[in-house]
């Protein structure tokens, strides 16, 4: 039996673009019919797209055609920011546009706000939709965003933490919940050693939670995932200034509990390296949901922690 991955039938959008290609593709692929219909979903976010898709992928290697559902991927949602490894498409600016800030999107808008519109009814015409960001090329997190309706979705995802998710303007998964449609968002991976830990994980996440959603129709249920951690609300933690950061806590943090007190990292002066800034934890258990692993040079203002209180 061929695997979802060989199944797969590829169908192309043209999304009008720059100059000398004039049309960016907007690829996505399908396989299976009725039942549930359900869209996964990386990469609007150019800077955290390849973690989350290989993740899919490899779920997609793994499982069988065994399809009660219809499943539909979408590896690279917005191909121009992934391609310099940012965030948004450096085509919209001056002003650059989040692509997970203007759904459903506009026809005759910039290039961001056609992909949208040529992503809303694919979206729309979901009765799930796993919104996968994650870390990416700048930082690392561990946590699932819950939203009501989808707490046992976003469980099955199997992330150490588990958030509450506040409504984004325009955001891709407040237009599929203004649908109606069961959503979840991975905030899991990014660029570290342990790559490939996570993808793993999440691998096994997506075809745990598209088994129980009726999906996959496998002989054996997945194992179940192991208690996530709820964390309810989270705090964003950013530089005071600017300058060379280090980290103290290094990639196999991420998604541990730390004690109050912890160094978390500290900020030199990047002209003097006179120590600026020293983070640290700032709860009794402080859950770290993202952090920063590699030495870098920020801006002041720079998100370098999210952190939060378990429940
Ligand atoms: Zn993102």
């Amino acid at each position: 039996m061929k695997t979802i991955f060989e199944a797969l039938a590829w169908k192309e959008i043209r999304v009008t673009a720059h100059a000398a290609a004039q049309y960016i593709p907007l690829k996505y692929g399908e396989a299976g019919t009725g039942g549930t219909r359900a869209t996964l979903i990386a990469g609007t976010h150019g800077d955290e797209g390849p973690w989350s898709a290989l993740a899919i992928k490899l779920f997609c290697q793994r499982a069988a055609t065994q399809l009660s559902g219809r499943l539909r991927v979408i590896f690279t949602a917005n191909a121009l920011a992934a391609e310099v490894e940012r965030r948004n498409s450096w085509i919209d600016s001056p002003n650059a546009v989040d692509l997970d800030g203007v759904f459903p999107g506009n026809e005759g808008g910039s290039h961001t706000e056609r992909l949208a519109a040529h992503l809303a009814p694919l979206i729309a015409d979901s009765d799930v939709v796993i919104d996968l960001h994650g870390g990416g090329t700048w930082c690392i997190n561990a946590f699932v965003k819950r939203f009501e309706g989808s707490e046992q979705l976003a469980a099955d995802l199997g992330a150490p933490f588990i958030s509450n998710a506040p409504n984004k303007r325009g955001g891709l998964t407040t237009y599929a919940r203004s649908l109606g449609i069961k959503v979840a968002n991975v905030e899991v991976g990014g660029r570290s050693g342990r790559e490939m830990y996570w993808t793993e994980r999440n691998a096994l996440g997506l075809e745990r939670a598209l088994y129980n959603l009726g999906v996959l129709s496998l002989g054996e249920p997945p194992a179940p995932a192991e208690p996530a951690v709820d964390v309810g609300s989270t705090q964003a933690i950013r530089a005071k200034v600017g300058g060379i950061f280090v980290p103290t806590l290094r990639e196999d943090a991420v998604g541990t509990i730390v004690p109050a007190g912890t160094e978390m990292g500290k900020i030199l002066d990047l002209h003097t390296l006179e120590e600026l800034e020293v983070f640290t934890a700032p709860f009794e258990r402080s859950a770290m949901m993202l952090m920063r692993p590699q030495i870098c040079t920020i801006e002041g203002s720079a998100l370098v922690y999210v952190v939060a209180q378990p429940a």
